[in-house]
């Protein structure tokens, strides 16, 4: 028998599972989120899940700030535990970024984000081991840090499901179908839905969806790999998140003596691939690049033990934001894509703003006029005005 909803959801990661929970929250119809895979097992489950308010343009800023404000409050308001840990934040600046660094925390400032433009002796002070000869300036988020994606995905899919929609799992959608133009439902491995409304939210597999219908995004799926060092006793307990951008890589504890580290310089998230056959481990030469970088930053990780890596996958858009709009080919359908590496702290303003998009509210079309698909067609990619050298993603 052929189910129906009023809005199917497709993608059950962090993004998926906040626009079911918004939507189901504010529409009062029936909402079901369909996910081929288990939740949070696209790049969700192995994000950094680091949570910040630092951004290179005011708009990005307010929606960061926000959706920070929302894995803050969560406890009291809701039960369930994102387990999200304030560790602070620190962004380490060379000659080449150290103006754009002081005019970025300026404008961070003037929108309320609690950041400090840091000198090397109080830089010194948070970060002891650190050698900064090449750093002449740092900012400082006292209030940044990190959760749990997976737990947060599921916190979401359960609060979705306490304000009645349904979430279908090991489902996976073949087809969106539509009739005369407007979305009609979907195909599943498991039986039809039909629905009125789609909302398309499957990061790096988007594409696969959209192409049958005649549209394509630019997005592009992009492998990027993490490393696990487990720090020497030496090296402290490290605790704040650490991006160092003069060479692109980042730092972040998981609570353990482990240390997680990424990389953003372009020749980190240059490897395109196929979303259904990637490597899944580490390369050795990105556990040897990475780890050098960090024997560069904090000496002692020389001696360090390497507990090995792990791949996922970025959806990049051009400009590495994302694109939440209505389709331009099938009324009704709706895409949220591209998050380019930074979608898991927007995930609780990117479901506010797609259930306003999907009921119509002009509350924040300024918001999302910035994320609209056709901005790459017509010269109005997000470019920040101060932009860092040795990031690919802003
Ligand atoms: C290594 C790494 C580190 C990161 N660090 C951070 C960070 O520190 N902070 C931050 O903000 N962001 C970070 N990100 C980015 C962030 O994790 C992602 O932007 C975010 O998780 C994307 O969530 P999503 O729900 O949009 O997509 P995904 O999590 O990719 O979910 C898409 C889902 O759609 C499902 N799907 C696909 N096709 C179908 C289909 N046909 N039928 C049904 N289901 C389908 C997939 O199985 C998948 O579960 C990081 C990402 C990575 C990879």
């Amino acid at each position: 028998m052929t189910k129906t909803s009023d809005i199917v959801v497709v993608g059950g990661g962090v993004n998926g599972t906040s626009i079911a929970m918004h939507l189901s929250k504010t529409l009062g119809g029936k909402v079901t989120l369909v996910e081929k895979g288990g939740l949070a097992t696209g790049a969700t489950g192995r994000s950094g899940a680091m949570i910040r308010e630092h951004y290179l343009t005011p708009e990005l800023v307010r929606i960061a700030s926000r959706s920070k404000t929302f894995f803050e409050d969560w406890p009291g308001e809701h039960g369930y535990d994102l387990k999200f840990k304030r560790t602070g934040r620190i962004l380490l600046f060379g000659n080449v970024d150290e103006k754009a660094a002081r005019l970025n925390g300026e404008m961070n400032r003037r929108e309320g984000v609690s950041i400090e433009t840091l000198g090397m002796a109080e830089t010194s002070k948070i970060l002891p081991e650190a050698n900064l000869e090449d750093i002449e300036v740092a900012l400082y988020e006292p209030d940044a840090g990190y959760a749990d994606p997976v737990a947060t995905t599921y916190a979401f899919a359960k609060e979705a499901k306490r304000h009645g929609a349904t979430i279908l799992t090991n489902t996976k959608v073949s087809e969106i179908i539509s009739y005369q133009g407007k979305v009609t439902g979907i195909k599943t491995n498991s039986g039809d839905i039909e629905s009125g409304i789609v909302v398309n939210v499957t990061g790096p597999w988007a594409n696969s969806l959209l192409s049958p219908l005649g549209e394509t995004l630019p997005i592009t799926p992009i492998r990027v790999q993490m490393v696990h060092l487990r720090r020497p006793p030496s090296l402290g307990t490290l605790e704040q998140i650490v991006i160092d951008h003069t060479c692109g890589s980042y730092y972040r504890t998981d609570g353990s003596p482990n240390t997680l580290i990424g990389g953003e310089a372009p020749e980190d998230i240059g490897e395109t691939v196929n979303p259904d056959h990637f490597g899944l481990n580490a390369d050795h030469q990105f556990i040897v690049r990475y780890w050098e970088r960090a024997i560069k930053r904090f000496p002692e990780f020389q001696n360090a033990i390497c507990r090995g890596g792990y791949g996922s996958l970025y959806d990049m858009t051009p400009d590495g934001n994302p694109i939440i709009d209505a389709s331009e080919t099938i009324e009704n359908l709706y895409n949220v894509t591209g998050f380019s590496g930074h979608g898991f702290k927007l995930s609780p303003a990117v479901g506010e703003l797609v259930s306003e998009l999907v009921n119509g509210s002009k509350n924040r079309t300024d918001e999302l006029n910035l994320f609209k698909a056709s901005r790459f067609d017509t010269g109005n990619e997000i470019i920040p005005k101060h932009p860092y050298g040795m990031r690919a993603h802003q």
